[in-house]
């Protein structure tokens, strides 16, 4: 009775706690939720593909998620999730795909297909165990931890939000419904690489009544205004018999590095045109013009950009490199747009990619500060538009952009061409690696529109190849999965 005075008077003072109390009865009660050991879940739905669209608005490519399950001990800091997905868009590599992903503690690892485990950064370590808090039993139970603090109460509309900072210093903040006062959502802050600050958020809908507690039966969670993954529950289950702890050899190994070093080699094409290869299967091109260089493409990450732009460089005795075509919008392609900016490089791209570029440029990247963030006096935002063709031409060389037509990956990709050599530079069009050519046949369309004779092909991805084996290789292969 005194200890019930003495909650409520507290409540009175802090109407965040006040909040927390009401969502926690609403939910089934702080035993019922203590009592909970582990929840498994298991659903299907969606995982859209961020930054993998076919222009920079256009609704994300989709994968079709089948056999999620996902188990978490919230008071251990535990979790496994396994789902399969399947692509729904043309894909040249394998359509359908087994995630296995695992956290304990602070020890994060992902398991292949085959069953071999890789121990992950511990930067991923940290977003599971944010995501971790994406649940309303995991929220809940963490700010009942007497360490952790509860405040920054107010309304959204009609719901209420607190802060929640858990024993670890993780803040998410909590949404509650004032009539059901059931939680709604947890947002959380992380870093793309791509994008920078984002917020996480994950929607609690349809709760259904589940061994005296309530339990959401559809989690949607997003990424800024990008649903990044769908799922609808079909099984809830409480304490089933799950080994969440992470394996001798995973508590053994290290993390792996945050930046691992990359290799950047050089081959020279042709007098002036050296294709830089390396580590990874995305390439870049450098273009030798009589007073400058031009690179195209700054894949992947920002210390690959880097190591590219150095590269660069270094090849024609100190030569300025002066401009970097990104060949399309892809978060993979333009992972390097903002190092490229950051070294005041001038970004030629095409038209339909401007406006998102611009926003990518500007976004704060606080959480994990890249090299333009750091920055004191950022170099001048560059950027060139190419339309439908531009020909960029002196006394040394021409090369030649051109707008990839009807291309159902991407609507805004440029490829390249040096008519002098006869050289194709292209990205995602071709690559003798993949299991099958579903843009074969708009590759062949696009370099008979532009009346094109290629001799070789330089690709973004892939091995440099005689024209007459890429004609070769694409008909040997089927242009769609099978069914
Ligand atoms: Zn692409
Ligand atoms: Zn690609």
């Amino acid at each position: 009775m005194l200890l019930a005075a003495i909650l409520a008077g507290g409540c009175a003072r802090n109407p965040a706690a006040k909040v927390l109390a009401s969502a926690t009865e609403a939910v089934g009660g702080k035993d019922k939720i203590m009592a909970l050991g582990t929840l498994t879940v298991e659903g299907e739905g969606t995982n859209p593909s961020l930054g993998q669209n076919l222009t920079p608005e256009a609704p994300l490519t989709v994968w079709k998620v089948t056999g999620f399950t996902e188990s978490f001990d919230p008071e251990k800091g535990r979790m496994h999730m396994e789902q399969v997905r399947t692509a729904q868009f043309p894909f040249a590599m394998a359509t359908t795909i087994r995630d296995n992903r695992s956290l304990d503690g602070d020890i994060a690892w992902d398991t292949d297909q085959d069953g071999n485990a890789t121990r992950t950064t511990q930067r991923v370590a940290l977003e599971r165990r944010m995501e971790l808090l994406h649940h309303p039993i995991a929220i809940l139970r963490a700010a009942f931890d007497p360490t952790a603090k509860v405040g920054n109460y107010r309304k959204r509309g009609l719901d209420e939000l607190i802060d929640v900072t858990t024993v670890n210093g993780d803040t998410v903040t909590l949404a509650v419904a004032t009539d059901t006062h059931l939680p709604i959502s947890v947002t959380s802050h992380a870093d793309q690489p791509n994008l920078g600050d984002v917020s996480i958020e994950t929607k609690f809908l349809d709760y259904q009544d589940q061994g005296g507690l309530k339990l959401p039966t559809h989690l949607v969670s997003t990424i800024d205004k990008w649903v990044r993954s769908d799922i609808r529950v079909s099984k809830n289950s409480i304490n089933a018999p799950v080994n969440l702890a992470a394996p001798a050899p995973m508590r053994a190994a290290l993390a792996a590095p945050a930046d691992p070093p990359v290799s950047v080699t050089v081959q020279l094409v042709s007098p002036g045109v050296w294709w830089l290869n390396g580590d990874g299967n995305h390439h870049s091109v450098v273009i030798e013009f009589s007073d400058h260089l031009t690179l195209f493409e700054v894949p992947t990450s920002e210390s690959r950009a880097k190591a590219v732009i150095e590269k660069a460089r270094s090849l024609a005795f100190g030569k300025p490199l002066t401009d970097v075509i990104v060949s399309h919008h892809h978060f993979d392609h333009s992972a390097g747009l903002r190092t490229a900016a950051a070294e005041g490089l001038a970004i030629i791209t095409q038209r339909g990619n401007l406006a998102f570029f611009k926003d990518l440029i500007a976004r704060p990247h606080t959480i994990v500060p890249d090299e333009l963030a750091m920055a004191l006096s950022p170099p001048p935002m560059q950027i060139k538009v190419v339309d439908d063709e531009v020909k960029i031409k002196d006394d040394a060389r021409e090369l030649d952009l051109y707008h990839v037509k009807n291309n159902n990956h991407c609507d805004t990709l440029l490829m390249g061409w040096l008519p002098n050599e006869r050289i194709l530079i292209q990205a995602d069009l071709y690559d003798s690696g993949w299991q099958r050519f579903p843009w074969a046949d708009n590759l062949r369309e696009n370099i008979e529109l532009r009346g094109l004779k290629p001799e070789k092909d330089v690709p973004i991805h892939g091995k440099i190849e005689d024209w007459a084996d890429v004609l070769k290789t694409m008909s040997a292969k089927p242009a769609a999965a099978e069914k």
